[in-house]
């Protein structure tokens, strides 16, 4: 059995679905042939106080985005993110050696852009040959520290982060497009909105709204929904029903339960079963997630981008714009505005973005991923055994 360990964090949602996407993969095509553990290595195999910078990210990127913005930059100018990762793996050094010990793998494949650098020190410096891969899991906008040139591999999601990769120092021959992985339940076969709805608790004959802010319920959700509301209504007759997933934000639910809605209202914490939501949609309104938008493509569902956080999501903006499979605004009335139109006067616009949109979706990213890797770490193991056979046929 071949052992993989996977390396994510925590912030948001998007690096644990795609780390679970990736693990699902190797399930489905290699069975028992290897073993795939994931870990959220700041937050369980570092020390006091980086084990907290998880916690510190959705606080940064939420209340205080314009700091969040100045540190995204700063770090992407090598002269000083280079002594700092330098002072992260002296002083994360033996935590994390321990977690290597641990889990033995094989090889390890990190889907965060702070894990290649002090990963790859760490597994020098104990003097182990493991090939580490890096999958990018964000789209528009790649820090440069995705780009690290001593992994075996590095899996970009377009042709703009390939070039990225390139310009970075990276050879052609590690680099692989394949796409963001996203969950297989995403390219499962489409099933009829009309009998999903009801099996989710909703209007089987009314179109779909759905709002989302990432995993963490990010963003002015609560007046994009009370926005959107009036607007749906506004005609008399509901011209839609709409769909709030609240992620891990109680504090979002609980009030968005404790209101009175003039349309149609579901109201969801966080949700395992967001292909379903997804497929159950006619359209998603959403920060700019990378994971989301992946997940929204691969469903055809056009994209309402209510906002971005500065820095780290620009560039995802600039992709769905580019596509033409959404919009954007940031202001919660021309949201509801917007989306309205798409449930009226556009109808036609509506249907040509869910083509467009299912037409670039990557359902199957995670599965070629997967392949990719999972001949990197044979060839390794093979070549590994190699001298000792040689040696034992010498004797
Ligand atoms: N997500 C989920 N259930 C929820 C809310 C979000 O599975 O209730 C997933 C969503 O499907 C996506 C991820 O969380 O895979 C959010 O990733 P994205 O990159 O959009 O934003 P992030 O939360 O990482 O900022």
């Amino acid at each position: 059995m071949i052992r993989i360990l996977i390396l994510m964090s925590n912030t948001g949602g998007g690096h644990r679905a795609s780390a679970q996407a990736l693990q699902a993969a190797f399930r489905v095509r290699h069975g028992q042939a290897f073993r795939v553990d994931i870990v959220d290595l700041w937050s369980e195999h570092t020390p006091w106080p980086l084990n907290r910078l998880p916690k510190s990210y959705k606080f940064l990127a939420n209340d205080t985005p314009r700091l969040y913005k100045l540190v995204f930059e700063m770090s992407e100018k090598p002269e000083l993110i280079a002594p700092i990762m330098d002072v992260v793996a002296r002083f994360a050094e033996r935590d994390i050696a321990r977690a290597i010990h641990h889990y033995r793998p094989d090889l390890i494949i990190s889907v965060h852009p702070l894990m290649q650098e002090v990963p790859l020190r760490v597994l020098q410096r104990m003097g182990r040959d493991v090939p580490v891969v890096t999958v990018i899991t964000d789209l528009g906008t790649i820090h440069p520290t995705w780009f690290h040139p001593g992994v075996a591999l590095c899996f970009v999601p377009t042709e703009a982060a390939y070039w990225q990769a390139v310009r970075q120092g990276l050879s052609p021959q590690q680099v692989r497009q394949h796409g963001l992985p996203i969950r297989l339940e995403f390219g499962g076969p489409p099933r009829p909105r009309e009998h999903l709805r009801p099996a989710l608790g909703l209007h089987a004959d009314l179109p779909n709204v759905l709002l989302v802010g990432g995993g963490e319920g990010m963003g002015p959700v609560a007046k994009i929904a009370q926005a959107l509301a009036a607007e749906l209504a506004a005609g008399g007759a509901p011209a839609a029903q709409m769909t709030v997933i609240c992620g891990h934000n109680a504090r979002l639910r609980a009030k968005l339960c404790d209101r009175r809605w003039p349309v149609p209202t579901t109201i969801r914490g966080y949700v395992d079963n967001m292909w379903d939501w997804m497929a159950a949609s006619d359209c998603v309104i959403t920060k700019a997630g990378p994971g989301t938008i992946a997940e929204a493509l691969a469903c055809g569902l056009p994209i309402m981008l209510s906002g971005y956080l500065l820095g780290q999501e620009e560039g995802n903006v600039a992709y769905v714009l580019k596509h033409r499979v959404g919009a954007y605004a940031d202001d919660p009335q021309r949201v509801a505005a917007t989306v309205g139109r798409w449930f009226g006067a556009e109808r036609d616009r509506l249907a040509e973005m869910a083509q467009r949109a299912r037409a670039i979706g990557m359902a199957d990213a995670a599965l070629k991923i997967a392949d990719d890797i999972a001949t990197l770490a044979m060839d390794t193991a093979d070549a590994a055994r190699m001298p000792l056979e040689a040696a034992s046929l010498g004797r």
